[in-house]
């Protein structure tokens, strides 16, 4: 069934601009650390994210998304907050306290193309078992960079994202995943957080990726609260979330949100 997924393969020209977008992204991301503290609100961080981004003279990529929906994402950022997994929504009056922990995920377009990455930070002094969560869930993204190689498959991604989660005592949530990216934000295949070893779609060279593990400390599974859009652990154990844009190459792959 995964050879019937198309998997549009991206250009040198086209990933020259994915380039640039996601230059942004991860120059934003790096910016964060210093900006985020106890007392700011993530309005606060929506209105620092979406200067840059103006700045830049570049398109926000979440900000309306998806286009011609009855409730589009209305901010340039995913802001998520302790238990929230993903799609937070940013409020002047949801403010940052010491031992929170957060996370911004946001995107870019530059002349159509996408840019898209996240990470989560620690608000002030944090729990140490918070620290263990955020530590996993980048190293369980660098891990599944590691093995994202052309001829190895989307099962292997899946794997050493569970694997990594699993062997320090965390879960990984099923309901969302990573993406393909290109003139799209999301666009085939949908790249799962666990899975089996060799199996799925085979990566090759040309294939852009957002690969973003989320990872909780309690149970895997999640719920959507009544504004439509921010996800929650289902025991309101905290979640955290890495992602990074990808290009497979012929001999390796380009992390393309890198600072
Ligand atoms: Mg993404």
């Amino acid at each position: 069934m995964f050879n019937s997924i198309k998997v549009e393969l991206k250009t040198q020209r086209e990933i020259e601009k994915m380039r640039i977008a996601g230059k942004l992204v991860g120059e934003i991301l790096n910016s964060l650390e210093t900006f985020i503290k106890p007392g700011i609100s993530t309005q606060d961080i929506e209105d620092f994210v979406l200067a840059q981004i103006k700045d830049a003279k570049m398109d926000a990529a979440f900000l309306g998304y998806p286009k011609g929906s009855a409730n589009p994402f209305p901010c340039a950022c995913c802001i998520s907050i302790n238990e929230e997994v993903v799609h937070g929504r940013p409020n002047p009056n949801r403010k940052l306290k010491d031992g929170d922990i957060v996370s911004v995920d946001t995107g870019t377009i530059y002349d159509g193309y996408y840019g898209d990455a996240a990470k989560t930070y620690a608000v002030g002094q944090i729990s140490q078992e918070a620290k263990k969560l955020l530590a996993v869930t980048e190293q369980a993204l660098e891990n599944a960079i590691k093995i994202a190689l052309p001829n190895n498959r989307l099962g292997d991604i899946g794997w050493t994202v569970q694997t990594t989660a699993e062997e320090n005592g965390f879960s990984v949530v099923r309901d969302y995943g990573g993406h393909g990216i290109g003139r799209n934000l999301h666009e085939d295949p949908h790249i799962q957080n666990f899975g089996k070893k060799n199996t799925g779609l085979k990566l090759e060279a040309g294939m852009v990726l957002a690969i973003e593990p989320m990872l909780n400390i309690g149970t895997y599974k999640v719920k959507t609260l009544a504004d439509g859009w921010t996800v929650v652990t289902k025991d309101s154990s905290l979640s955290a979330h890495f992602e990074h844009t990808i290009a497979i190459t012929k001999d390796g792959n380009e992390v393309l949100t890198r600072m």
